[in-house]
């Protein structure tokens, strides 16, 4: 379509709108500058036409050309948020919102939360009056079609990051390509690092041209338009390692030093998979960095859960003499742009989840990346001046095993809650909806099975009422949103909201290699013969106690951001209970009906100890796994009869984490339906 090859249409933009701001100090004309120095800005008109004449534009452009930033920015200025509405644009990841967000709020000016806001889950930083640009994770904006189906207050929906095709984007594109049929005025601009969104374009190209009743006049295109934004990336030289590393943490401590040893100027961006490892590498080049020639090292995280402060660090500018060595999760892939970088070192991992529908077991592994991950990374070596980027595979890998593109997420999620996400959109027919790429069938009929046993879903697939209608409000995994609900009837609701909040955040424990024993010995003070769960509400009563003493917090390895954290989204949870008729109630000491609430939710995750196990096997009831309580479990060692664990990981073997001890029978009393037909009655013993 128009402007899809070549510069043409790009070359008349009218005059810059931003001339004289009155308000505007010296800080905000040199961000202006910023802003019109971005690739896209020499799109603007185009973008703006092609956004006024079709329904769906896909804006293909190298990370750091300005899409995100940006391109809300023109909507606003060409008067899409007028008449009290409201342009969205949305991310896969929660830290790429809050970045993103804060750095436009800082760009027109304003405060956030006010003209610009974000909400992600847990945290909205938008006001219904003011806010016209509003950041989002997709997850986020599935949600507010519980309430508002056609998404009726957006004029334009960015579907940002269009080429991770993580799952909520996959979902939410099908509904946006059904919400377009219903809402010809609307406006989706997808937008993309990669030309992978060539078959995005193919998916929106069949759509049904609209039929309604409307005029002809002003109704868009329905045809896809495509724009490609020419960046001006620089060269990147690629090094690869000769022979296979065993240990990349190492590698990429000695990789990084020998950068800095070779003198020229330069910010380093490292990627490694996740907090653990980002954490020690920061550990460890810090403690170079303290000593001799390794002064000049400035080393700092980024993954999400950072504090606010962590964040803005690392998009601060370089101090003179200093050289920056960012160690991040693949958010900076193409989420989010860092000025500066000159180097890039790639260990070529990545976490990812992976799901077995067959033992119905999810994983977050660290697995190698792909092809199109490793030339994106890259390419976040050239943005200032050429680059060299350094592989910590051999070219051989790269060049033969490495796959061309990873899986889709769709492909490999557990799909429990986006089946009743859709089922609460009134989609009832799951396997007919319009995928942009279709799950597999095993996750579908297993997610369906689970739902079912949950008592979710009725016989036939429907949401049931009021319980599926209720798990499906919570915005939680529907066991823990089972769970919940489950309280009310045990009068717990109060305890029960704690674990939940709890077991939303990573991890209340400050852990650091080196401190294990002491971590282990600290707990020991909270630990409950129950388990995590029970171990959590006594945390939970010591920092009330304490006052929410930071100090408290610290004498007793409890990670204080995390605690505060929690008592946030409880306060949320408790807000959500009340609306859907839970009575906030407290059980005192009755720890029994906790754990019963509790099972009520997790009854499909029980395990039994191996009758003659001298290592503590478990066997998980429903598909017969071989399972072992995780070493940060109060349980490790303790090893009850029988327990329900609230996740997997694995490691060298499968490990339960947050593991709590139950009577069997109970299972019974909690899934009657579940436990008495599946297996040759499996509690008999
Ligand atoms: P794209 O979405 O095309 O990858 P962005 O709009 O995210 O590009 O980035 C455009 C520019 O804005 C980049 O130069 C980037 O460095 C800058 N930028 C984005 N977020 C921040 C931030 N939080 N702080 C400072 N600069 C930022
Ligand atoms: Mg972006």
């Amino acid at each position: 379509s128009l402007l899809d090859d070549e510069e043409g249409g790009v070359l008349f933009y009218s005059a810059s709108p931003f001339s004289s701001s009155s308000s505007s100090g010296y800080g905000l004309a040199s961000l202006e500058k910023q802003r019109q120095r971005l690739p896209v800005f020499k799109y603007r008109t185009a973008i703006l036409y092609l956004v006024e004449t079709h329904a769906t534009t896909i804006i293909v452009g190298e990370t750091g050309s300005g899409k995100t930033t940006q391109i809300p920015q023109f909507l606003k200025e060409a008067g899409w948020a007028e008449g009290g509405h409201v342009i969205a644009c949305t991310q896969p990841r929660r830290l790429a919102v809050q970045s993103v967000a804060s750095r436009v709020a800082e760009e027109m000016g304003v405060k956030l939360g006010e003209e610009v806001g974000y909400t992600i889950r847990f945290e909205d930083i938008t006001n219904t009056d003011l806010t016209r640009i509003k950041f989002l994770t997709d997850g986020v904006l599935l949600r507010e079609m519980m309430d508002d189906p056609l998404l009726s207050k957006y004029s334009v929906i960015m579907v940002d990051e269009a080429h991770e095709r993580s799952l909520s984007t996959d979902i939410l594109l099908g509904l946006l390509k059904k919400i377009q049929r219903r809402r010809p005025e609307l406006r989706l601009i997808i937008s993309s690092a990669t030309i992978e969104a060539k078959s995005i374009s193919a998916f929106f190209a069949t759509s049904k041209r609209h039929q309604g009743p409307e005029s002809e006049e002003d109704v868009p295109s329905t045809e896809p338009a495509i724009l490609s934004v020419e960046g001006r990336g620089f060269n990147v030289e690629i090094f690869y390692v000769e022979d296979p590393v065993s240990d990349y943490l190492q590698a990429t401590v000695s990789t990084v030093l020998s950068i800095h040893d070779q003198g020229s100027m330069g910010d380093i961006l490292v990627f490694l998979t996740g907090q653990d490892d980002i954490d020690a590498a920061v550990r460890l080049l810090t403690e170079e960095s303290q000593i001799g020639r390794k002064q000049g090292l400035m080393v700092l995280p980024l993954y999400s859960g950072l504090s606010r402060a962590e964040q803005d660090l690392v998009f601060s500018p370089t101090p003179r003499g200093k050289r920056k060595v960012v160690i991040s999760t693949n958010i900076a892939e193409t989420s989010l742009t860092l000025e500066g970088i000159v180097y890039v070192v790639d260990s070529g991992f990545s976490k990812q989840r992976f799901y077995n529908p067959i033992s119905d077991i999810e994983n977050l592994v660290v697995a190698p990346i792909s092809k199109a991950s490793a030339r994106q990374r890259a390419g976040r070596a050239g943005r200032v001046r050429p680059g060299k980027c350094y592989r910590l595979y051999a070219e051989e890998y790269f060049l033969k095993e490495m796959s061309a593109q990873g899986i889709l997420e769709i492909q490999r999620s557990n799909l429990v809650s986006s089946v009743i996400q859709l089922k609460a959109l009134g989609i009832d027919n799951i396997l007919g909806f319009d995928w942009p790429a279709s799950p597999s069938p095993e996750a579908m009929i297993r997610a369906l099975e689970i739902l079912y046993s949950l008592g979710v879903l009725d016989n036939d697939a429907k949401l049931t009422s009021p319980d599926g209608f209720q798990v499906a409000e919570i915005p939680l995994d529907p066991m823990i949103s089972k769970m919940i609900l489950a309280s009310n009837q045990f009068g717990c609701s109060e305890e029960v909201i704690t674990i939940a909040a709890i077991l939303s955040i990573q991890s209340i424990w400050i852990s650091a290699r080196g401190t294990e024993k002491e971590l282990d010995e600290v707990k020991l003070r909270f630990a409950a013969a129950e388990g995590d769960h029970v171990t959590f509400l006594n945390v939970y009563k010591g920092f009330i106690r304490s006052n929410k003493s930071s100090k408290w917090c610290h004498k007793n390895f409890i990670n204080y951001h995390a605690m505060k954290k929690a008592l946030e989204v409880r306060e949320q949870l408790r807000r959500i209970a009340q609306r859907l008729g839970i009575a906030l109630k407290s059980c005192e000491s009755d720890i029994q009906v906790v754990r019963k609430a509790v099972t009520a939710g997790f009854f499909a995750n029980a395990c039994r100890l191996e009758p003659y196990s001298h290592n503590g096997m478990y066997k998980t009831v429903r598909t017969s796994q071989e399972v072992y309580i995780h070493p940060s479990s109060v349980l490790f060692r303790v090893n009850p009869k029988w327990v329900i664990y609230n996740s997997l990981v694995s490691t060298d073997r499968q490990y339960m984490r947050n593991v709590m001890s139950i009577d069997p029978s109970w299972l019974r009393e909690a899934a009657p339906h579940f436990y008495q037909h599946q297996r040759p009655n499996p509690i008999a013993h």
